[in-house]
């Protein structure tokens, strides 16, 4: 890396992003890779994630497809990785405010072939005997799962070492070092590491690093909360992940319950710890053997946002040897678009399926 006639590629940022792509490219490429992180692997944003693996509602065609490519490039990673990653594919349950309304989720998922189907009442209540209320009619996506994302972050992180990248945590990245508009390094508070690519996976940290270079990263960082129950010797009350309404939840693989929450704002009566306590009663009142159910933690996290909510992927095109992958929903999206990005990081070869994502597409038109 201290060579500037290296062949070389460095990461910044070991999120869920910047570990997926190290492993990637740690399969197909020759040169020296570095995967550099201000903290440890996966304690950014990664580590709040419901981590659901689903597809989209709601959003563009093009998008909703890339969601359902996305999954199957979950199951491919998982044959890759022979099932280390201890990915559950429970499937997910969902209902909305009626009955018309859930029938339609199902219909226009349908159309889009999407694997979803209706379950009565009585279909509901046999593979989730815990719950209290039941709507006529509920969703079930079969082809959904969860992970634990800083498990599968450390898992990746662990097998890309294995095949020879280099890992340096504690280390933060404060520019990157140029020559005119070729990007030929970075910096941080001790060294300068040289590189033929840098590429930005550092989450909501891209948008600093980016004005070092006077860019203006279209993103911004949206808080979301994330909720941690646990109870004494008691299974989770749900068997899948389950959103309506009322609540998203799920349960761990360590035996206890999460539940994603919206932020409203930083007043105390709105903390992540009293809108947790608010989840809390929902869900005693959603499920039976819930009475020992605690909160253990619940925090708020800080989701790197593209203004338009779609992902952000591709040559800074400003400057040569800069790529930057940055995107909400980034634990759906990780496999994929990081299978992808890594063709393009290596072959310089374009995606079609990632030009609708270009830095581009937004007015600044860096
Ligand atoms: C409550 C909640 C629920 C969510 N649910 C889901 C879900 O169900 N499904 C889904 O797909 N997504 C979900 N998300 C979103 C998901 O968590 C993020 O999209 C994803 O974790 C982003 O990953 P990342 O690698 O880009 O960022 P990060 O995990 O933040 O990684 C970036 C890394 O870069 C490092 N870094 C930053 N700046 C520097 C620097 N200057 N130098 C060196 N290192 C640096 C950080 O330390 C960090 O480790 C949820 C998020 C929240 C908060």
């Amino acid at each position: 890396m201290n060579s500037k006639n290296q062949s070389s590629i460095i990461i910044v940022g070991a999120g869920i992003i910047g570990t997926t792509l190290a492993w990637y490219l740690s399969c197909n490429f020759n040169g020296k890779i570095m995967l550099i992180d201000k903290s440890e692997a996966g304690l950014g944003v990664t580590q709040h994630a419901f981590a659901w693996l689903n597809v989209s509602y709601g959003r563009p065609d093009g998008y909703s497809k890339l969601r359902q490519l996305a999954l199957r490039e979950w199951r491919n990673l998982d044959r890759l990785t022979n099932g280390q990653l201890n990915i559950n594919w429970s499937g997910a349950i969902s209902w909305q405010e009626n009955e018309a309304a859930t029938r339609q989720f199902i219909d226009s998922h349908s159309e889009k072939g999407f694997k979803i189907r209706g379950l009565t009442k009585h279909e509901l209540q046999a593979i989730e005997p815990n719950l209290l209320t039941l709507p006529e009619l509920a969703a079930f996506s079969e082809d959904e799962g969860y992970v634990d994302p800083t498990y599968v972050t450390q898992t990746l992180l662990k097998l890309a070492v294995a095949q020879g990248i280099n890992y340096l945590p504690n280390t933060d990245v404060l520019a990157m070092v140029h020559e005119n508009n070729k990007i030929t390094g970075i910096t941080t508070s001790t060294e300068t590491l040289y590189a033929d690519q840098v590429i930005i996976t550092a989450g909501v940290g891209a948008i600093e690093l980016l004005k070092t270079l006077q860019v203006t990263l279209p993103l911004f960082a949206s808080p979301s909360i994330i909720a941690h129950f646990q109870s004494r010797g008691t299974p989770p009350a749900m068997k899948h992940i389950i959103s309506t309404p009322e609540m998203e939840v799920r349960p761990a693989t360590d035996g206890k319950t999460l539940c994603a929450e919206d932020y409203i704002d930083d007043t105390p009566e709105h903390s992540a710890t009293h809108i947790a306590q608010n989840a809390l009663c929902t869900l005693k009142k959603s499920f039976i053997s819930t009475d020992d159910l605690n909160l253990e933690k619940a925090f708020t996290g800080m989701r790197p946002m593209p203004q338009d909510e779609m992902p952000i992927v591709g040559k800074v095109t400003d400057f040569n040897g800069l790529y930057i992958i940055s995107m909400h929903a980034a634990v759906t999206l990780a496999p994929l678009i990081c299978h992808l990005a890594q063709d393009e990081i290596i072959h310089n070869t374009e995606q079609a399926a990632l030009s609708p994502y270009r830095l581009t597409r937004f007015a600044s038109g860096n």
